[in-house]
Protein backbone atom coordinates (compact mmCIF):
# COMPACT_ATOMS: atom_id res chain seq x y z
CA UNK A 1 0.00 0.00 0.00
CA UNK A 2 1.26 3.44 -0.55
CA UNK A 3 -1.07 5.84 -0.02
CA UNK A 4 -4.99 5.28 1.50
CA UNK A 5 -7.64 8.00 0.60
CA UNK A 6 -11.24 7.87 1.37
CA UNK A 7 -12.18 11.08 -0.24
CA UNK A 8 -14.69 10.30 -3.14
CA UNK A 9 -17.23 12.56 -1.52
CA UNK A 10 -20.57 12.59 -1.83
CA UNK A 11 -20.44 16.43 0.23
CA UNK A 12 -18.65 18.14 -2.17
CA UNK A 13 -17.68 21.15 -1.22
CA UNK A 14 -17.38 20.56 2.41
CA UNK A 15 -14.01 20.99 4.25
CA UNK A 16 -12.03 17.93 4.42
CA UNK A 17 -8.79 16.94 6.47
CA UNK A 18 -6.24 15.05 6.37
CA UNK A 19 -5.58 12.46 9.00
CA UNK A 20 -2.57 9.94 9.71
CA UNK A 21 -3.32 6.79 8.35
CA UNK A 22 -1.78 5.21 11.69
CA UNK A 23 -4.66 7.21 13.82
CA UNK A 24 -7.02 4.77 11.78
CA UNK A 25 -6.32 1.45 12.27
CA UNK A 26 -3.35 1.28 9.18
CA UNK A 27 -0.72 -0.48 10.67
CA UNK A 28 2.01 1.38 8.79
CA UNK A 29 4.54 2.66 11.26
CA UNK A 30 8.05 1.93 11.73
CA UNK A 31 7.26 -1.03 13.81
CA UNK A 32 4.44 -2.13 12.31
CA UNK A 33 1.79 -1.05 14.71
CA UNK A 34 -0.81 1.68 14.11
CA UNK A 35 -2.39 3.97 16.36
CA UNK A 36 -6.02 3.10 16.23
CA UNK A 37 -7.61 5.09 19.13
CA UNK A 38 -9.22 7.76 16.81
CA UNK A 39 -11.30 5.71 14.32
CA UNK A 40 -13.82 6.28 16.92
CA UNK A 41 -14.19 9.58 17.30
CA UNK A 42 -13.81 10.24 13.34
CA UNK A 43 -16.23 7.68 12.64
CA UNK A 44 -18.96 10.95 11.43
CA UNK A 45 -16.49 12.99 9.52
CA UNK A 46 -15.21 9.22 7.55
CA UNK A 47 -19.02 8.14 7.36
CA UNK A 48 -19.44 11.77 5.16
CA UNK A 49 -16.13 10.97 2.90
CA UNK A 50 -14.39 14.21 4.38
CA UNK A 51 -11.21 12.06 5.72
CA UNK A 52 -8.32 11.94 3.23
CA UNK A 53 -6.37 8.90 5.15
CA UNK A 54 -2.70 9.24 4.04
CA UNK A 55 0.51 7.92 5.60
CA UNK A 56 3.19 10.20 3.93
CA UNK A 57 6.23 7.35 4.53
CA UNK A 58 4.75 4.85 3.06
CA UNK A 59 3.96 7.32 -0.08
CA UNK A 60 7.67 7.78 -0.40
CA UNK A 61 8.24 4.43 -0.73
CA UNK A 62 9.67 3.77 2.58
CA UNK A 63 8.88 0.21 3.72
CA UNK A 64 7.15 -1.11 6.53
CA UNK A 65 8.23 -2.50 9.10
CA UNK A 66 11.75 0.12 8.87
CA UNK A 67 14.25 1.50 10.91
CA UNK A 68 13.24 4.41 13.36
CA UNK A 69 14.16 7.62 12.06
CA UNK A 70 14.61 11.22 13.90
CA UNK A 71 15.55 14.80 12.95
CA UNK A 72 19.01 15.29 14.35
CA UNK A 73 19.46 18.35 15.72
CA UNK A 74 16.99 20.61 13.80
CA UNK A 75 13.14 20.28 13.03
CA UNK A 76 11.24 19.96 10.09
CA UNK A 77 11.32 23.23 8.70
CA UNK A 78 14.51 23.41 8.62
CA UNK A 79 14.98 20.23 7.00
CA UNK A 80 12.49 21.49 4.45
CA UNK A 81 15.32 23.90 3.85
CA UNK A 82 18.11 21.82 3.68
CA UNK A 83 19.38 23.61 7.14
CA UNK A 84 18.77 19.84 9.08
CA UNK A 85 19.01 15.99 7.80
CA UNK A 86 16.78 12.85 9.19
CA UNK A 87 19.09 9.65 9.72
CA UNK A 88 17.46 6.28 10.89
CA UNK A 89 18.69 4.66 13.85
CA UNK A 90 21.14 2.43 11.35
CA UNK A 91 23.25 5.61 10.16
CA UNK A 92 21.13 5.62 7.08
CA UNK A 93 20.18 9.44 5.66
CA UNK A 94 16.48 9.35 4.61
CA UNK A 95 15.66 12.88 4.67
CA UNK A 96 15.44 13.11 0.60
CA UNK A 97 12.55 10.06 1.38
CA UNK A 98 11.02 11.74 3.94
CA UNK A 99 11.43 14.90 2.10
CA UNK A 100 9.54 13.44 -0.74
CA UNK A 101 6.47 12.19 1.95
CA UNK A 102 5.97 15.87 2.99
CA UNK A 103 5.07 17.04 -0.72
CA UNK A 104 3.15 13.86 -1.39
CA UNK A 105 0.80 14.83 1.86
CA UNK A 106 0.54 18.41 0.46
CA UNK A 107 -0.02 17.70 -2.72
CA UNK A 108 -2.86 14.98 -1.38
CA UNK A 109 -4.09 17.87 0.83
CA UNK A 110 -4.53 20.04 -1.94
CA UNK A 111 -6.34 17.62 -4.45
CA UNK A 112 -9.01 17.01 -1.95
CA UNK A 113 -9.14 20.24 -0.54
CA UNK A 114 -8.50 19.10 3.03
CA UNK A 115 -8.44 22.77 5.57
CA UNK A 116 -7.27 20.90 8.18
CA UNK A 117 -4.63 17.98 8.90
CA UNK A 118 -4.84 15.83 11.99
CA UNK A 119 -1.50 13.77 12.37
CA UNK A 120 0.31 11.59 14.58
CA UNK A 121 2.59 13.54 16.94
CA UNK A 122 6.57 12.89 17.68
CA UNK A 123 7.14 11.69 14.41
CA UNK A 124 9.93 13.16 12.22
CA UNK A 125 6.84 13.64 9.55
CA UNK A 126 3.60 14.00 11.22
CA UNK A 127 5.05 15.05 14.25
CA UNK A 128 3.26 19.07 15.28
CA UNK A 129 4.19 19.36 18.58
CA UNK A 130 6.81 17.33 19.49
CA UNK A 131 9.37 15.55 18.14
CA UNK A 132 12.15 13.56 19.18
CA UNK A 133 15.73 15.17 19.20
CA UNK A 134 17.63 12.11 17.12
CA UNK A 135 20.21 10.90 19.96
CA UNK A 136 17.68 7.62 19.79
CA UNK A 137 16.99 7.91 23.12
CA UNK A 138 13.50 8.76 24.00
CA UNK A 139 14.33 13.00 24.37
CA UNK A 140 12.15 15.25 23.09
CA UNK A 141 11.78 18.28 21.77
CA UNK A 142 9.23 20.99 20.63
CA UNK A 143 8.68 21.38 16.91
CA UNK A 144 7.02 19.27 13.84
CA UNK A 145 8.05 16.96 11.67
CA UNK A 146 8.31 17.68 8.04
CA UNK A 147 4.89 16.84 6.94
CA UNK A 148 3.37 18.68 9.51
CA UNK A 149 5.65 21.99 8.81
CA UNK A 150 5.34 22.02 4.94
CA UNK A 151 1.11 21.33 5.32
CA UNK A 152 1.52 24.82 8.11
CA UNK A 153 3.85 26.78 5.66
CA UNK A 154 0.63 26.21 2.89
CA UNK A 155 -2.18 27.23 5.52
CA UNK A 156 -3.32 24.11 6.72
CA UNK A 157 -3.99 23.77 10.05
CA UNK A 158 -2.28 21.10 11.97
CA UNK A 159 -3.39 19.36 15.17
CA UNK A 160 -1.94 16.11 17.11
CA UNK A 161 -3.49 13.36 18.09
CA UNK A 162 -4.22 14.61 21.66
CA UNK A 163 -6.14 17.59 19.88
CA UNK A 164 -9.23 15.91 18.44
CA UNK A 165 -11.41 18.77 20.50
CA UNK A 166 -9.61 21.43 19.47
CA UNK A 167 -9.83 19.87 15.63
CA UNK A 168 -13.61 18.89 16.19
CA UNK A 169 -13.99 22.70 17.59
CA UNK A 170 -12.03 24.45 14.72
CA UNK A 171 -14.18 22.31 11.70
CA UNK A 172 -17.45 23.33 13.24
CA UNK A 173 -16.24 27.15 13.27
CA UNK A 174 -15.12 26.50 9.73
CA UNK A 175 -18.14 24.28 8.56
CA UNK A 176 -20.52 27.45 9.97
CA UNK A 177 -18.34 30.13 7.77
CA UNK A 178 -18.78 28.14 4.87
CA UNK A 179 -22.44 27.37 4.71
S1 LIG B 1 3.05 8.93 11.87
FE1 LIG B 1 2.71 9.61 9.75
S2 LIG B 1 4.42 8.79 8.58
FE2 LIG B 1 4.38 7.69 10.55
S3 LIG B 1 3.16 5.82 10.15
FE3 LIG B 1 1.74 7.39 10.90
S4 LIG B 1 0.97 8.35 9.01
FE4 LIG B 1 2.82 7.24 8.43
Amino acid sequence: MERVTDSASPHRGQNKILVSACLMGYQVRYNGSEKAQLATALARWQRERRLVIFCPELAAGLPTPRPPAEIVAADGDKVLQARGQIIEITGRNVTAHYQLGAWLALRAARENGCIAALLTDGSPTCGSRFIYNGSFSGQRRSGAGVAAALLRQHGIAVFADQQIAELTAWMEQRDENSM
